[in-house]
């Protein structure tokens, strides 16, 4: 190695350590930026929010978000402690040659020990997940999760995982050998059909595995429901509920898949908690992020943001520098492929703004479009008032916290777009 590639080599771990650090710092400050906004506010309900939620609440919704804070900033640490050891600690070139030298280099076995990695890098993050559970959620009266359950789920999600990210894994690593210098763009290829096939399967056949889904009951909701239905030409029969409450007693609606296979899905707990007008205005949301095709665009997004990815990666493949800094020999694939897996995130977290950004203004859109149908806001913006109250959100977040990692616009932001549209 020349003395230039020494110097590449050891800049290449410099910027990697840095910008680690920078993400784990970034955090922590927006962490102590918004427990200080929230600590601000504390004393008593916001004005705006006077009359729409009780002190008691309100005390308890700051209690709860200073202790996800509290959790949230133990686990920031941990996790960027650990990537650290994982990365420079050599125990990747080290499991990665013990791999090679027992099961061989073929794409079976490569993908294997892909998915082994995963799975072992995903164990250190159980306990405080399920500390999450049964200590934070608990203690704010949330939990519902039985030990069982929540057991039961991690197993379903490994069984999952293997049965469709490990053939998926293979796929990727034949291309590899199959197309050559262009394998980048096949291996993209198969990924998106891989999600396709997912957005439109993942409603029907893996939701199923984890919850059940039932058809509104008869009664005066559901007509109400149908006759929104109608009038916004959506099919009725994608209006499921899920029993959420089997888990948590948080609520909420979603809308996912697309074209026939779409679904419109209200929590139990939701429906317990809104009124029926508040129910269809959020049902009329649901629809709107359907009617501006709102899930197609989000993928198209995610299409080409993950053929940049590939391209990374081949890219990165070919660097001898980048692989020396990891201490990988040049010549394979995978440690371009785990090293990208790993270091994504500490690089993306910087563009989470604008995706969050965007996200919101798909909510905007969506609560546009309800407010129009019902021809009305007051329906939902109750609905949403009793969301955030039930769910002892945060009223109050400082507006760079909320613009990193806030995918719906706050309160105060929803109900002052819906009075002036
Ligand atoms: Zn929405």
């Amino acid at each position: 190695m020349s003395e230039k590639h020494g110097i590449i080599v050891s800049a290449t771990i410099a910027v990697v350590a840095v910008l680690l650090a920078a993400k784990w710092l970034a955090q922590l400050w927006l962490e102590r930026l918004n427990r200080r906004n929230v600590q601000a506010h504390a004393e008593a309900v916001p004005e705006t929010f006077r009359g729409v939620i009780d002190d008691s609440t309100y005390a308890k919704s700051v209690k709860y978000t200073l202790a996800k804070s509290g959790l949230q900033r133990i686990e920031l640490t941990y996790n960027t402690a650990l990537l650290g050891v994982i990365l420079f600690s050599g125990v990747l070139p080290l499991s990665f040659a013990w791999f090679q030298k027992g099961l061989g280099i073929s794409a079976w076995s490569m993908a294997l020990y892909l998915f082994v990695i995963g799975l072992v890098l995903s164990l250190p993050g159980l306990p405080l997940e399920w500390y999450a559970q049964f200590r934070l959620e608990e203690q704010f009266g949330f939990n519902t999760t039985t030990q069982k359950l929540w057991w039961l789920d991690r197993l379903k999600g490994l069984i999952l995982a293997a049965a469709l990210g490990y053939p998926l894994l293979v796929l990727v690593l034949k291309l590899v050998d199959w197309t050559g210098h262009w394998w980048w763009l096949w291996a993209w290829g198969a990924l998106l059909v891989f999600q396709l096939l997912m957005a439109v399967l993942a409603p029907v056949l893996i939701m199923p595995l984890f919850n059940r889904f039932t058809p509104l009951p008869e009664g005066s909701l559901r007509e109400r429901l149908l006759k929104l239905s109608d009038k916004t030409r959506f099919q009725a029969k994608g209006i499921q509920v899920m029993d959420g409450s089997k888990r948590s007693r948080h609520s909420n609606a979603f809308f996912t898949g697309f074209g026939r296979f779409r679904k419109i899905v209200l929590f139990d707990t939701l429906i317990q908690q809104l009124a029926e007008p508040e129910l269809e205005a959020v049902l009329a949301h649901e629809i709107g992020h359907y009617k501006k095709r709102h899930i197609p665009k989000m993928l198209a997004a995610s299409a080409v943001g993950s053929l940049g990815g590939f391209y990374v990666v081949a890219w990165l493949a070919r660097q001898e520098w980048f692989y020396r800094a990891f201490g990988f020999a040049a010549g394979s694939v995978i440690p371009a492929l785990l090293l990208f897996g790993l270091l994504a995130g500490v690089a993306m977290f910087w563009l989470s703004p604008v995706a969050h950004w965007w996200s919101r203004r798909y909510e905007y859109q969506a609560d546009a479009f309800a407010a129009k149908v019902m021809e009305e806001p007051q329906s939902l913006i109750g609905a949403l008032r009793k969301l955030n109250e039930k769910n002892l959100s945060n009223l109050t977040p400082h507006p760079l916290y909320s613009g990193f990692y806030y995918s719906h616009p706050t309160l105060l932001e929803r109900e002052e777009a819906l009075r002036s549209s």
